[in-house]
Order: structure tokens, then sequence, then C-alpha cells
């Protein structure tokens, strides 16, 4: 009878902790649906989803918990659709890469990772790095270390020479031949054949430089790098797969073929032309503009040696020409996704791109939903992430102040939860 007894005991204990939630008083809560900021409102949390959202301070029961956020904005939490979460500038990042071997790569990642989610971004795409990101992603996922939700492409790919080609500007005898395995193709069958090895590796998406970029050391930052075949091959492979195809491209024609071959987003678009966002428009194809990367190489590149001279060169001109594109496309009508690129500067900082973006004239409430409910389409899983709703995954920070007013406030996360847990509070 007694022992009877107990187990009921036990059976209750468990069930009440099973049955315990999370009340989060919200002074102002941002709708990133309706851009409206709502006042005085309490997010319900049970596990990792959201039971409900209403409006007053609802009273929380015995053996809740109760955060008081009521001087506080609470948002979704962020997402930044361009990052490079392995690394992270350096004056000595060039020759890092012929010291660190994959475990030396993925030990640096860790504070990368860890003050990602501290910043308030809960989600991350990872747009290419040594393959390493992969095993974070696991990691992650699998709770053995902190960080953001990732999706990552693995190791991006580029025709040889071109932007990703991992043996740019070493020693010819370093050089050797990459092939597909290594993200370096040429002609229709390599595109497949390394689209088919980066889902093989575990890859979510997959990431072509479809321009020059600013920071390899190869000469040309603008041209296309593709012929059109290659492109249609690596899209096509990919919607077999079920997987989206992100291109970096700095100048048109180069955006052009990518947009044509079915391109999922369009990174950076520096030189992009009205013809091309008339043609983004029509197709879909959203814009991940990364503006605080050019700014951030911008500043580096007048550090007398920081980048090679070849580097230094692109970098100089690009910041100021990325914001102008961002406002154009914006105005235009052209799907923007916020990316920043972080990585190319510190991890942590990714709130700058808040400032560039809002600067030329997205308001302060659609630069957060471009980094929450567009992120959270952009990646297809709008269904469960990108808003405070009933039954989405409780992902949700808060800053201090209010940021409709002012966007500065993006700096001061001092609340996070990521799938119902407090990570920062
Ligand atoms: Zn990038």
């Amino acid at each position: 009878m007694k022992k009877i007894l107990l187990s009921g005991v036990v059976l209750m204990l468990s069930f009440t902790a099973f049955a315990q939630k999370t009340y989060i008083h919200a002074g102002r809560l941002i709708d990133v649906k309706s851009k409206k900021v709502l006042t005085e409102q309490t997010i319900v949390v049970e596990g990792d989803k959201i039971l409900s959202v209403s409006a007053g301070y609802q009273n929380s029961g015995t053996g809740d918990t109760a955060i008081d956020l009521k001087n506080a904005t609470v948002m979704p939490g962020l997402m930044d659709m361009h990052v490079h979460i392995e690394s992270q500038t350096s004056p000595t990042r060039y020759v890092d890469g012929f010291r660190d071997n994959e475990a030396d790569v993925a030990y640096k990642a860790l504070p990368y990772a860890h003050i990602t989610l501290m910043s308030g971004f809960t989600t991350v795409r990872d747009l290419g790095g040594s393959g390493v990101n992969i095993a974070l992603r696991n990691a992650i996922n699998s709770g053995l270390v902190l960080g953001p939700r990732i999706y990552t492409a693995g190791k991006s790919i580029a025709p040889t020479g071109g932007h990703a080609d991992p043996t740019n500007g070493v020693r010819r005898d370093l050089m050797r031949d990459p092939g597909p395995d290594e993200g370096v193709i040429n002609g229709d069958d390599d595109a497949r054949k390394a689209v088919r090895q980066a889902v093989k590796y575990g890859s979510d998406l997959i990431k072509v430089t479809a321009t020059g970029g600013v920071l390899s050391v190869a000469r040309d930052g603008s041209a296309p790098q593709f012929q059109q075949d290659e492109l249609d091959a690596v899209v096509r492979t990919a919607k077999d797969f079920g997987i989206t195809v992100a291109a970096h491209a700095h100048g048109d024609e180069g955006m052009k073929r990518a947009v044509k071959a079915g391109i999922h987003s369009i990174e950076h678009g520096t030189m992009m032309t009205e013809e091309t966002m008339d043609m983004m428009i029509a197709a879909g194809t959203w814009y991940v503009p990364t503006v605080t990367a050019g700014m951030s190489a911008a500043e580096y590149a007048k550090i007398p040696g920081y980048y090679p001279p070849v580097v230094r060169d692109k970098a100089m001109n690009i910041g100021a020409q990325i914001q102008e594109t961002f406002g154009k496309a914006y105005k235009r009508g052209v799907k923007i996704a916020f990316g920043t690129d972080a990585g190319v500067f510190p991890h942590g900082e990714n709130y700058r791109e808040f400032l560039y973006m809002t600067e030329v004239g997205m308001p302060n409430l659609e630069a957060i939903q471009s980094a929450t409910l567009n992120a959270a389409q952009l990646l297809g899983i709008e269904a469960k992430l990108g808003t405070i709703e009933v039954g989405k995954i409780a992902d949700i920070i808060a800053v201090s102040g209010n940021p409709d007013e002012d966007i500065k406030v993006m700096k001061d996360v001092t609340f996070v939860m990521k799938e119902g847990k407090v990570y920062k509070q």
C-alpha cells in the first residue's frame, strides 16, 4: 500500500515538473507580422513551445517561472542569413589557413557561436567554411556546445581560381588542382558532383560564388565566374534534393546568370542594376545585403598590412556601394532578408546591419521583420519560427529600450531564450 502511494507521489511530482511553465511579462512586444509594438503582454512558454500570448500581465501558478521584462522590448529570436561561423577577421587570417587543423578551427569557432547566440541571434545561415560548420551545427543541435541553430552550406562552390577556390594565392606547389570534393567545379558534370558531395557531407544548402569577391587573393572582384550551364546544373541538382542555392555576387552579369538559373538568394549584390532587381522581383529571389561586411572591409583596408595588397584595393570601395544598392533594391520592392557576413567582422556585432539598413530608408520595425519573419521565410521554416505565436518554437529575445524609436538599442540584448531555455537574463 505504502509503495503504491509513493509511486503516486513520484508520478505527481514528475507531472508537475513537466507542466511547469514560464511566464514572460513583456512591457513591449514586437509583432513582426503587423510591424506594431504591443504593450503589456504575457507570453507563456511550456517545454520548447509558445503556449499562449495574451494582453495584460497574467499571474503564474505555483512552480512556474516568471520573467520580468516589463521595462524591455521583446521580439522573436533574430536570424542572420549570412555568417561564416567558423572564422573571424584577423591580420593573420591568410597565414592561419596554413597552420590550423580542423580541430583548431573547431575550437576557435566555439566562442563565435557563443557570442552570436548571446547577441540575440538564435538562428544563422552559414554560407561557407571548411566543413567544420557541419560538425558545429550537429554539436549545437545535440546540446554539446552553446550556439545558434545553424543552417550551413558546408564548403562554398566556385570554379578554378574563383572566389571560393581554397588554393587561391598560395605557392604554386601548394595550389594543386582541387575538384568537386573541395567545392571547385568546371563544367556541369562537376557541378552535379559537387552538389551531391555537399549533400553527402551534410550541407543544408548550397553556396556558389557567382562572381569574384573582395577578400579572396584573386584579381577580379566582380566578373562572372560560372558559365550558365554550370549554374543551371548546380540549381537543378540542388532542387532534386529539396535544398536551396545562395549566390555570392558583386558584379551584375554574374547576378543575372544566377537569377536565371533559379537561385534562391543573392548575397551582397553590390553592382545590382535596376534590370536585375526587376528580374529578382519577378522570380521571387531574395536579396541578403550584408552592408556591414562592406563597411568593415573598407575600414580594415585603411590599416596598413591588414589585407594583402590585391585584397586591400578591392576592399576600399565596396562598403558604401552595397548600402546604396540595398536602399534602391528595398525601395524597388526586392524581397529583403537580414544578413551581415559576420566573420568578415567580429561575431556579435551583427546588430550593426540594423543601423545601416535604417540609415537608407528602411523603417526600424521592418528591419527587425527582415531579421525574423522574412529570414524564416527564406529558410522555409516560417511554420515553426520567426514570430511569437502560439505553437511556435520559443526563440525569444529582449532588448532594453525601444528599437522602434532608437534602432541602436539592438546592440543591448538583455535576454535570450532558445527553444524554451533561457541562455541570458
Ligand atoms: Zn560571406
